[in-house]
């Protein structure tokens, strides 16, 4: 009986799980690689939401079926894989943070801006050029807060803050939000805004799961901010207001499963959507990592983007925060 018992223990610690061969898991994306995949994620949202910018839906699928693919076009006429005002703002904010080692600096951000304009970007929104303006003529680095001011432009180009302020505490993020924000927008949904994706890409640059994202970031924020509310409605044709371009985002990033389909998602709603593929893919793009982009879309990225995007975001990560 003895025996039995101790064959018996032997066989149930022979197939105890622990000590079954597991599958391999696939390794977690690090915090750099998920910095430079959120860069990516930008100027690849914008390069294939561009095509389809101020289209209705169904417009879209009239014309195209389902748009997946980077192929330039659309109002601007864009080349296959260009960027516009997006990405472009998003590069300068980036030169100007890394050039004073990792400072957020008003006077650096409008500068940096001012020089954008001044290279003729192939486009430019209505209270961006306002507001740089504002800087070219008074000098002043924040212009006066205006109800107008709920747009997306100071959302679409934030990524360098958000990247450059990883670890730093509520205070130090929000001043540094607001020292590139206020040059151009300076409105409270707006600033509400840069508050949740500040909180969303830094705890998806922690590793964050998409539950963990939604329930303790996504759905809090929305039951303190009533306006930001992303469900049940679906955002179809997103404008530039602030609003609807969060709703679509967390709509398209909460829906979907992979980098590529959360970009294809969102920009096929028409309306700014190569403004709300830049900013899905900010997301996506810090949730999972490099290796879930697409290989042809990088390839029809502009390389010279592509290069920049790909190894800029880990330089703008504080050393501290390096893994
Ligand atoms: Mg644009
Ligand atoms: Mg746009």
């Amino acid at each position: 009986m003895e025996r039995a018992c101790f064959l018996l223990e032997s066989i149930q610690s022979a197939f105890r799980s622990d000590d079954l061969p597991k599958p391999a898991q696939p390794a977690q994306p690090t915090t750099s690689a998920r910095a430079n995949a959120a860069m990516l994620g930008v100027a690849l949202g914008d390069a294939l939401g561009a095509t389809l910018e101020f289209m209705t839906p169904s417009e879209i699928r009239h014309q195209f079926g389902l748009h997946h693919e980077i192929i330039g076009g659309g109002w601007l006429h864009l080349k296959p894989g260009q960027i516009t005002d997006d990405t472009g703002m998003m590069l300068a904010l980036s030169d100007a943070i890394l050039q004073n080692n990792g400072q957020v600096i008003p006077l650096a951000c409008a500068k940096a801006f001012d020089g954008w304009m001044r290279n003729r970007p192939v486009d430019i929104g209505n209270t961006v050029r306002r507001g740089i303006v504002h800087f070219r003529l008074s000098g002043q680095t924040a212009v006066q807060p205006s109800v107008e001011a709920a747009g997306n432009g100071a959302l679409m180009r934030c990524l360098p803050v958000i990247l450059a302020t990883f670890g730093a505490d509520e205070t130090e993020t929000m001043a540094a939000w607001q020292a590139q924000a206020h040059v151009t927008h300076n409105n409270a949904l707006s600033d509400l805004s840069g508050a949740l994706f500040m909180q969303l890409i830094h705890a998806a640059l922690a590793g964050a799961s998409k539950r963990q994202l939604l329930n303790e970031v996504a759905h809090p924020f929305a039951k303190a901010h009533p306006e930001f509310t992303f469900r049940p409605k679906r955002r179809d044709y997103p404008s530039g207001y602030v609003i609807d371009t969060v709703q679509a985002v967390l709509q398209a990033f909460f829906d979907t499963d992979s980098f590529d389909e959360c970009l294809v998602e969102v920009v096929n709603r028409g309306g700014d959507s190569d403004t709300t593929g830049a900013i899905a893919g900010m997301l996506a793009g810090a949730h999972y990592g490099l290796g879930a982009i697409p290989a042809r879309w990088l390839k029809q990225l502009d390389p010279h983007i592509r290069e920049r995007c790909t190894s800029e975001g880990e330089k703008l990560l504080p050393r501290s925060q390096l893994q």
